[in-house]
């Protein structure tokens, strides 16, 4: 079974949610089936193995692919969070998603200068959240090894957002 075949098995498609008119991509059942689950995750930092050094998850579904995916490269994972979750002291950024808009937020010590950075998240839409979690890392002084998305939703304009980054998605919708 490839990727794209697993995805299209597992993942459901939910219409008019969370607002009519939009069809949302609901990956929960991949990460509950313990073959999805696995699959996604070896496949999502397999292109970046060896060049970087910590894995960062976006708040909330990025986390179960950040932790898992740090967990199996014997890396460390880096939380970003909704504004107003962490209790030290944060970089912000500030963007506008396909629902709204909404900050993101990193605490200033969990990565050291020069550390590379996978960010990882589930969809990949117009960019917006993975361009803030980007900038947040840029202002910590690290780089961005790359970004891996489980869906990229095509034509909503993620990827030309992030023009100059690396951007992998398992599949692309
Ligand atoms: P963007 O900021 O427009 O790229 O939207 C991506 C963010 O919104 C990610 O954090 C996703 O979790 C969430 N998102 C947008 N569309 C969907 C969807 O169809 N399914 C699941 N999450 C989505």
């Amino acid at each position: 079974e490839t990727v794209t075949e697993l995805l299209d098995r597992l993942s459901v498609v939910v219409p008019d949610y969370p607002q009519p008119g939009i069809s949302f991509k609901d990956l929960t059942p991949v990460f509950a089936d313990p073959t999805g689950l696995r699959r996604i995750v070896d496949e999502i930092v397999a292109p970046f193995a060896g060049d970087f050094d910590v894995v960062a998850g976006l708040e909330a579904r990025g986390f179960v692919l950040a932790a898992a995916g740090a967990y199996a490269t014997g890396t460390g994972m880096v939380t970003v969070r909704k504004k107003g979750k962490l209790p030290r002291e944060v970089h912000s950024e500030d963007y506008s998603l396909e629902y709204g808009t909404a900050t993101l937020e990193l605490h200033r010590d969990d990565v050291a200068p020069g550390t590379r950075v996978l960010i990882l998240d589930d969809v990949l839409a117009t960019g917006g959240t993975v361009g803030s979690a980007v900038r947040l890392f840029e202002r910590a002084g690290c780089t961005v090894a790359g970004i891996g998305v489980v869906l990229e939703l095509a034509g909503l304009g993620g990827r030309e957002r992030l023009a100059g980054y690396r951007v992998h998605a398992l599949q692309k919708v």
